[in-house]
């Protein structure tokens, strides 16, 4: 039922808008009796003399001289019923979370859901009666356990997502449609969205031609008559009654020329109103469920349960941040008074994922802290003279990531960076020196790469920068290092990689058991059980996304709580960095070093492709090498590996006839694919066919050629990465994009790669078009589910994450009473998928 305040506030809105003391039949002033009789029955006579001033008011009404008056007499009335006199509880406010987790609750034996009489204002409400055979309700109660809702039922809601009555309290409306726009009949226009209240002058159904039906009314409302039509809803019949007032939501359609609304929402007038009239809420829907259930069943819902959700989100944060409570924003999440407070729902929704989310962040990262590590003496001048020796000067941004990394290592928390910079920016250096440091402290460093080839050139590049080095065998002692100049001994630098087998790897073992190996590069061969050190002090990752979370932990465990760095070429827009990594220090490479070529890229048409071999086939005359990229498959590995294996036969029958060519794909063995990539890297090959596995780090300095087929179907940071493989020579090197569609967006897409050097503005761009998911990649990130926020809101994310970071502080571990509610909140949304971030839990103790 609908309570007699809305009643009367609909009936001023329809007023307000002509004033004219039409809104009810036989005008405001006879209403007002009947009104009050029935606001009266309906709140008791505690708040009598409230209402007879109402009453009064519309008394008046009639005997107003002008519409001035009649316009300020209602907005007036309209004012007053906002402020409707508070209802008295239903009963104590209680809380259910709390009850739940501290001493026994008193048994809480609320029928659930289904208010008897309406949900505003209602002193005579709900009396709780003890039953004993009934057992507790409570937010985390199935949902069976609200009225109306059997087996069946459940189980159509579960393929929502909705098992239980505080999912159904969060399981937001994917929009509304807005008909809170209130019009006369006489007013309509066409193609607009609005709402009458009218009453029903005629109606009856017929069959149509078609067979189906045609249920059809004629409604008025004193300022004009229009014809509604609902078509196969012949049930209808049985609910709407010649002479009813009811409430048509809907867009006006026209019919031979006569406006008419063509099945549009209804609702008789006397009850509340979910489906007119209003914000209305429109969720997502699966078979079985229909709309006007599932919002009925969320009303009732929303209605009494809201009240008992207790608001996790400690009140200074709230206070601070200037948000909504968690009642009222689920409150008007699903049935918002008006677009602001909607506005500001969702907005206090969506914070408080990002708060939860952020204190996590904060949370993993203090874990990690509270074991300390151990520092890393650094002298200055020992630092000094590696940089000193190096074949170049450390560009800007290198250096103070260098500076950043050195104060980690002197410090006693254990270090967790991420190093980020484009391809060729000289990540690889600044690790280098890193774990220069740690050797002349006595201690040993490890390198992880994802491929072998990866490993192998990392390998090569650290014997020759440890060798240009000074010696490192007296550490600690500044005079020696500064004055000898000359190499001195080398620390051991191993290669361990799957392929190293037999007596080779026993005595890498045995080296880094012992510490005579200092320096250990490879892939996850570093990880396998038999692999002991004595003395790991810092552990380098490289491409860090290509490692799964466990075997990040694995490393980190070959030490006691080793200082870590992590490596990614990949760059990531500002706002999810705060997410993905927040719970790293972050060090940005973004500079690069002087004198490269910048890489000419192309975007071509299909038809120019004849041109574009041409091109290669010249590069590979001057000798230089190329790479060829098939398009993107998504159906499945084998699928795609098909298509690249029929790319490449095409090529080398008919295109490259008389060129050697590799081929590169997902379902080739570790070793083929390896092997491959060697043979490329000597020179063996002229062109390397390959798929998307080719992204990652290989570095071949005579390929000066990227040629990309079905471009469009890649990320934009994705083709950055393809075209970071050439370039990294002295020969001047291109990249050409071949599109197999000619969309305006694909098109935009790629001149941005063509325009744009910078890996930053590319990945921004790729996430702008692309949004979170696809950018990361399923899962990659590990995060939790965002239901409203986006980790692309960069405000909101900042606001979230300064709030975290202010609220962590004065309690990080959750143990002030006030904030368990918080800690629960915080373990419900982190648990799942989620754990990958949790990594640090248990794993360096
Ligand atoms: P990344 O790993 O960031 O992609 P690398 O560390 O492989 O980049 O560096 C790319 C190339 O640039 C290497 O050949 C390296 O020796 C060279 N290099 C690194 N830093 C500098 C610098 N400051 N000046 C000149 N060349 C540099
Ligand atoms: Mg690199």
């Amino acid at each position: 039922m609908i309570s007699p305040v809305e009643k009367l506030q609909k009936i001023l809105r329809l007023e307000a808008e002509r004033c004219q003391d039409r809104a009810v039949f036989g005008g405001l002033a006879r209403y007002a009796d009947t009104w009050l009789e029935e606001a009266k029955e309906a709140f008791g006579s505690e708040a009598a003399g409230w209402f007879e001033d109402v009453a009064d008011r519309l008394r008046a009404y009639r005997s107003l001289p002008d519409t001035t008056a009649r316009r300020a007499a209602v907005a007036v009335l309209l004012d007053m019923l906002q402020d409707t006199p508070p209802a008295r509880p239903a009963q104590p406010e209680e809380e259910e979370e709390s009850a739940a987790s501290a001493a026994p609750a008193p048994v809480q034996l609320e029928p659930p859901v289904a208010p008897p009489a309406s949900p505003t204002p209602t002193p005579s409400a709900v009396p709780a009666v003890p039953a004993p055979t009934q057992t507790r309700t409570g937010l985390d109660s199935p949902v069976t356990a609200l009225q109306g809702v059997g087996p069946r039922q459940a189980s159509r809601l579960s393929k929502l997502g909705i098992e239980t009555i505080r999912d159904m309290l969060y399981f937001f409306p994917r929009r509304h449609e807005d008909y809170s726009q209130l019009k006369p009949i006489n007013r309509l226009e066409y193609g607009e969205y609005v709402t009458i209240i009218a009453r029903v002058r005629d109606a009856g159904v017929r069959e149509t031609r078609g067979g189906g039906s045609l249920f059809r009314a004629v409604l008025s409302d004193g300022s004009g008559p229009i014809e509604v039509t609902w078509f196969n809803q012949p049930y209808l019949a049985e609910k709407i009654h010649r002479d009813q007032q009811i409430v048509i939501s809907g867009k006006v359609d026209e019919y031979l020329g006569r406006l008419c609304f063509n099945s549009p929402e209804w609702e008789p007038l006397e009850e509340e109103l979910l489906h007119t009239a209003r914000l209305v809420p429109v969720y997502p829907l699966s078979a079985g469920v229909g709309a006007r259930w599932l919002r009925r069943l969320v009303k009732r819902t929303v209605d009494y349960w809201s009240k008992r959700l207790p608001d996790h989100l400690p009140i200074s944060v709230r206070q601070e941040v200037g948000l909504m409570d968690l009642e009222d924003a689920i409150v008007q999440i699903h049935f918002p008074d008006s677009k602001d407070l909607l506005e500001r729902a969702r907005h206090r929704l969506a914070f408080d994922e990002l708060f939860v989310l952020q204190l996590g962040l904060f949370r993993q990262r203090h874990e990690w802290r509270s074991v300390p590590g151990r520092p890393i003496p650094v002298d200055d001048p020992v630092l000094e003279a590696f940089v000193r020796a190096l074949p170049f000067q450390l560009t800007s941004a290198q250096q103070r990531a260098l500076q950043q990394i050195v104060a980690d290592l002197r410090s006693d928390q254990p270090m967790n960076r991420l190093l980020q910079g484009d391809v060729g920016s000289g990540k690889t250096v600044v690790a280098a020196l890193a774990m220069a440091l740690a050797v002349t402290a006595g201690a040993q460093a490890a390198m992880m790469a994802p491929t072998e080839i990866l490993a192998e050139q990392h390998y090569a590049t650290l014997t020759r920068l440890f060798a240009s080095w000074p010696d490192l065998s007296g550490a600690g002692s500044p005079e020696t290092m500064t004055e000898s100049g000359s190499p001195g001994q080398l620390p051991g630098i191993r290669l361990l990689t799957g392929s190293v087998t037999g007596q080779e790897r026993d005595e890498i073992y045995a080296g880094l058991a012992d510490g005579s190996v200092g320096v250990v590069v490879g892939t996850h061969a570093l990880i396998q059980e038999g692999v002991q050190f004595r003395e790991l002090a810092l552990a380098v990752i490289d491409e860090q996304h290509r490692f799964g979370v466990h075997q990040r932990a694995a490393l980190r465990q070959k030490g006691y709580n080793p200082h870590l760095l992590v490596m990614t070429a990949t760059p990531i827009p500002r706002s999810l960095e705060l997410t993905v990594w927040g719970h790293l220090d972050v060090s940005v490479v973004d500079e690069m070093p002087p004198g490269r070529k910048p890489i000419v890229t192309r975007l071509i048409l299909p038809t120019e492709r004849e041109r574009a071999y041409a091109f290669v086939r010249h590069q590979v005359e001057k000798g230089r090498q190329a790479f060829i990229i098939c398009p993107l498959v998504e159906a499945s590995d084998k699928i795609e590996a098909k298509a690249a294996v029929e790319e490449y036969e095409r090529l080398q029958k008919h295109v490259f006839p008389d060129l050697r060519l590799g081929l590169l794909h997902g379902r080739l063995k570790g070793d083929e694919k390896e092997s491959t990539m060697a043979q490329f890297a000597r020179g063996e090959l002229d062109i390397l066919v390959a798929t998307a596995v080719v992204e990652v780090g290989i570095d071949v300095p005579n390929a000066t050629v990227m040629l990309i087929e079905g471009a469009n179907r890649f990320g934009l940071a994705q083709l950055h990465q393809f075209r970071g493989r050439v370039g990294r020579g002295e020969h001047d090197s291109y990249c050409v994009l071949v599109s197999d569609t000619s969309s305006a967006v694909a098109q935009e897409r790629l001149h941005a790669v063509e325009a744009s050097s910078d890996g930053f503005v590319l990945a921004q761009k790729d996430l702008d078009m692309r949004g979170p998911g696809e950018f990361l990649g399923t899962r990659q990130a590990g995060l939790p589910d965002l239901k409203l926020a986006s980790v692309t809101d960069l405000r909101l994310v900042e606001e979230a994450r300064e709030a975290a970071r202010g609220f962590f502080k004065t309690d990080p571990e959750l143990q002030d009473p006030d904030n368990r509610l918080l800690a629960r909140r915080l373990a419900q949304f982190w648990r799942g998928p989620a754990l990958s971030l949790v990594e640090g839990k248990g794993e360096v103790s």
